[in-house]
């Protein structure tokens, strides 16, 4: 990708809520599954927050600390002035914004309470991911991680093709729980995304944007290729949905 292709990508995204499928009810169900005592004092790290819709509920929700971790800076000055913009709860001053690569953390051993990630381990890969993160996890610590999934064991070959060459990564759910367990998580939970999370909350917002953007970059060729590629992704997802979604594993570090 270069450099207009990726500030193209951060115009779509960065004026919407979610840079990824997800939800509001989902990510309280994951702290429930999670069983995170609320009332006790936390430090949680959100890696690959983008603009931050789930570390600003983590804050409201949780007594804690927040590192919010994303290598664009464009989407954490988003995160920055809608925290401030939520009074209630503190939330600007829970949460931290550090601008930096998953796969150089600066974090200290065992420093964290919870780790956090939806939707962008796959940017280094799961199994890379959750195994440099552990160590900065405290014994017991939880991590709570969305990937993306495959919900069945076999799949049209369009399908198939499409992810092979995307994310080669992706794997049946058991598949996921295993590389957990091997590098020394036990699985606590484990749910995947139902399509409202897909269509409402993340594609809906961005389709609707789509016009606006065009506009703002002047129908530039290059524009009209991400719409394109968004608009591909959407009808994959709208064929296919039976037959992947993000994945939320919900582990202790043991
Ligand atoms: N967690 C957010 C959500 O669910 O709305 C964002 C998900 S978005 C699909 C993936 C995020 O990972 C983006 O904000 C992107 O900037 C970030 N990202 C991609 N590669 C990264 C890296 N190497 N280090 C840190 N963040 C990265």
């Amino acid at each position: 990708m270069n450099d207009i292709q990726m500030q193209l990508l951060i115009d779509l995204h960065k004026s919407n809520l979610r840079q990824g499928p997800g939800g509001e009810a989902e990510t309280k169900k994951m702290l429930k599954l999670a069983d995170i005592d609320k009332s006790k004092p936390l430090k949680i790290a959100d890696i690959g927050c983008g603009t931050g819709n789930s570390s600003i509920l983590l804050a409201k929700e949780l007594n804690a600390q927040i590192t919010a971790v994303d290598f664009l800076p464009e989407f954490l000055e988003v995160l920055q002035s809608q925290a401030k913009a939520h009074k209630e709860h503190k939330v600007a001053e829970k949460i931290t914004t550090l601008n930096c690569s998953m796969d150089s953390l600066p974090f200290a051993t065992e420093e964290f309470d919870l780790i956090f990630s939806e939707g962008a381990i796959y940017n280094m890969g799961f199994e890379a991911g959750v195994a440099d993160w552990k160590r900065f996890l405290k014994p017991g610590g939880k991590l709570i991680v969305s990937e993306i999934t495959w919900l069945t064991a076999k799949r049209p070959q369009e399908l198939q093709a499409h992810w092979d060459a995307e994310y080669p990564e992706i794997d049946v759910a058991s598949a996921k729980i295993k590389i957990l367990e091997q590098h020394g998580y036990c699985l606590e939970a484990y749910f995947y995304l139902p399509v409202h999370c897909w269509k409402d909350n993340y594609y809906l917002p961005m389709q609707k944007g789509f016009d606006a953007f065009l506009e703002r970059n002047g129908q530039s060729t290059q524009a009209k290729e991400i719409v394109e590629g968004e608009k591909a992704e959407i009808a994959l997802y709208e064929k296919y949905s039976d037959y992947y979604s993000y994945g939320v594993y919900i582990a202790r570090k043991l």
